[in-house]
This record gives structure tokens, sequence and C-alpha cells, in this order.
């Protein structure tokens, strides 16, 4: 966090940076950035086009391409960084699950802060200033904690939201629910739950339908781990778009992994994705993690895994892309660059078709803004962070995963924590 908090004041110390012939939404583009605003955009296919002119003190950028900041759907901070503490032999999600129950209670709000400032620095220099966290709600203090990050995040000109997240369930032990909607009460974002994790089919549809009524009780949004196996039984998902349709709540629920999907009967996964797209949920693959802990029980040949990308895309519905894990109990590597995820996407969903590459990546900086409220738009006048990357071809991004430049919106107005 330092380094980029330096990386701010010196960037407040210019007047502006200029970026010539640059490309923005595929066309070309002059533009200025001064004090955390876009106060000039000329583009080149506009009548009686004027090329910016520099001025004194201006840092100059030439060519490449300007899009707005990534952003993160679905990362877990408080359990970041644990990775070398609680190696996962069997690679499963179980094994997972069982190893962080196991690390939680000697959590330190201390130990919690830094390792969620360090991995959010690490997801700013990739150019990713809005992080989705998951929070573990059996820890009433990593709630807690990370929704004190949130504030001095903020000031930061990073966005942080955090979802109320079960980890071991609602109705599988005494005092989970109560714990979960003590997190929504104390001012997380959204609701979380995980029905394939409840002990029976009949309570994980209850847990879910329980998340959408504390939801609707307190005025926030539903991101849930949904159907985060290769069971192919396992039928969350067209409950939680059966819900959302009800309630008319398109564009406010998200359903994580959902990678039963993957090994659904063709027949009836065609039927779950018009529900998808029809009832404006939002999927997020997960292609680091469930790479890895999934098709863990299979044998040869071995499932990906992975949630039906491409077909979800054909029928029109909206997916993000989730890092998920940074060197956690689960996942042992980890950059907390999105470009990552966006890798591991393209090849094990097969999404190698022009066309689908693009999409790919620009999921980055578009759907995955979805929680967000949308992506910044980059118009003259708007106060707005942006990146600038010396590639001008989306496929480029992909290949080479490089660090933008990350022109802060409030350079230079901000402190080193004390
Ligand atoms: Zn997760």
């Amino acid at each position: 966090m330092r380094r980029h908090l330096k990386a701010q004041r010196y960037a407040g110390k210019m007047s502006a940076t200029l970026i010539l012939n640059s490309r923005l939404a595929g066309r070309a583009c002059d533009l200025r950035h001064t004090a955390g605003a876009v106060t000039a955009l000329a583009f080149h296919d506009q009548p009686g086009f004027v090329p910016l002119r520099p001025q004194k003190g201006d840092e100059i950028l030439r060519g490449g391409m300007i899009t707005p900041p990534l952003a993160e759907p679905h990362v877990h901070l408080d359990a970041a960084l644990l990775g070398p503490l609680a190696p996962n032999k069997s690679g499963t999600l179980r094994e997972g699950i069982r190893n962080w129950s196991r690390l939680r209670p000697s959590l330190t709000a201390q130990d919690i802060l830094e390792r969620a400032r360090r991995t959010v620095a690490m997801y700013a220099e990739w150019g990713c200033l809005f992080v989705r966290t998951h929070v573990d709600t059996n820890s009433e203090l990593a709630v807690g904690t990370l929704l004190t990050l949130r504030k001095e995040l903020a000031e930061r000109g990073i966005t942080l939201q955090v979802v109320a997240f079960p980890q071991e369930g609602i109705l599988r032990a005494p005092g989970r629910r109560q714990a979960w909607e003590r997190a929504v009460i104390m001012g997380c974002d959204a609701v979380g739950a995980i029905p394939h994790f409840e002990r029976t089919t009949d309570e994980g549809w209850d847990s879910v339908r329980l998340a959408f009524d504390l939801a609707a009780t307190h005025g926030r949004m539903v991101d849930l781990h949904c159907d985060e196996t290769d069971d192919p039984s396992c039928r969350n998902l067209e409950l939680v778009c059966a819900e959302t349709l009800d309630r008319g709540w398109a564009g406010r629920v998200i359903a994580g992994h959902c990678t039963a999907l993957h090994s659904y009967d063709n027949g009836y996964a065609a039927k779950v994705i018009e529900l998808v797209a029809a009832s404006g949920v939002q999927v997020v693959c997960n292609p680091l993690d469930n790479a890895v802990l999934q098709g863990r029980y299979d044998g040869y040949p071995r499932r990906r895994g992975l949630t039906r990308v491409d077909e979800l895309w054909d029928a029109g519905a909206s997916v993000g892309l989730g890092h998920d894990s940074v060197m956690d109990p689960w996942y042992r590597l980890g950059t907390a660059n999105p470009m990552d995820a966006a890798y591991m996407a393209v090849h094990l969903c097969q999404l190698t078709q022009e066309d689908q590459l693009r999409r790919t990546v620009r999921t980055l900086w578009s759907d995955n803004h979805q929680c967000f409220g949308g992506p910044p738009e980059i118009i003259r006048g708007a106060k707005t962070a942006l990146l600038w990357w010396k590639q001008d071809d989306e496929i480029e991004l992909l290949r080479l995963r490089p660090k933008p430049r990350v022109l802060w919106q409030n350079a230079g107005a901000t402190r080193p924590p004390r």
C-alpha cells in the first residue's frame, strides 16, 4: 500500500498527464487527466478535431490504450496470503474449508488488516481499484475489520465491497445463522450463502430463500457461492434465478462459481442458462480456483469444472471473472492480477475465437463492474481514475498480462497511514 501511496503523491505533483494518439473504446483519441479528472478528450474521428497540445509541466504518454480501472467481483481478503500456513493436501474445496476453519480462531485484527491491505495494494498495482470481498461471518472480528478497511480504502480511491459469507453454511450448526445475520446488520454490502455445503438439498434451498429474505429486509445485494461442485444433481442456480425473477432483482444478484452447470445434462443446462439470462443474474466464474478444486473425485478423464461461459454469453447472460483466492488455503498461488483469471478462463473454457478473447479481457473493466454500479465513464469532465496501457490491442493484454499505468482519481490527496 505504501508504494502506491507514494505513486499517488508523485502523481499529485504533476500538473497533468496528456495521452496522445491513444485508443479509447476502439477510437483514436487525445486525453488530458488532471488532478483525478478527465479535463479534455478529443476523438480523432469527430468533426473539427483539433489535437490536444502539451502544456508546461505535462507528463506525456503516447499511443497505447485507455480503459476504466479493472474490477474484482470475487475474492476472500480475510483468508488471503494464509496459504503457506495451511497446505491443501487433497486439493479439494472441502479440505480448504477445514484448513481455513482451523486457522480462523487465531486471527487478529492487525493480521487481517495487514494481509488485506497488502492484497489490495497488489490489486491496485495491476490496475484493479474496485474489489468485492467475501468475509466469513463465523468471525465477527474479520467482518468488523474488513468493514473498517472499506472506509480507509475509499479515502485512497479504492472501492471495497464486503459480502456476508457464511463459509460453513447457516443451517449446519447452531449460531451460524445468527452470526450471518449480525454481519449484514453490521453493514455488509451483500448477503452471501453456500447452499451446496448445507447438509441436505432442502436445507440448501432454504438457505437460498433465507439469503434473499435477509437481503430484502436490509436492502442489500445478493452474492452466493452457488453449486461449487461437480455434482450434476446440485440445483441451486435455478432457484436463485426464480427468486430473482419473482422479486424483479435483475442486476442485484450474483451467483458465483456455478461449476455444477458444467456437468449438467445438456438439456437441463440449456433450461437453466435461459433462466440465468432472463433473470439478470450474473454468474461469476472463478477459473483459477475451480481449475484446481474441481474434478478431484474424477480420476481420469477429469472434468475441467468451470461454468459454461461461452453458452452463457451466447444466451445473453452477464458473466464476471473473479480471481477468488490470493495465496489462501484453497489456492496456493495467485498474483491479484485479474488478467491471470482471464488468461486461465480463455484456456479452460476454450474462449479462443478473436471476439471471445477480446470479450474476456473487456470483462475485467465492463461486466466485472456490475456489482459496483457499472464501470466509470471516461468522458470529458468525469472525475475518475483510468488506466493507460502501452499495448493498443486487448489480445496483447491477455498474452502479456502487463502492468498498466494507473492515473488515480484522488492523486495527491492521500496521506500515508500513521
Ligand atoms: Zn469464493
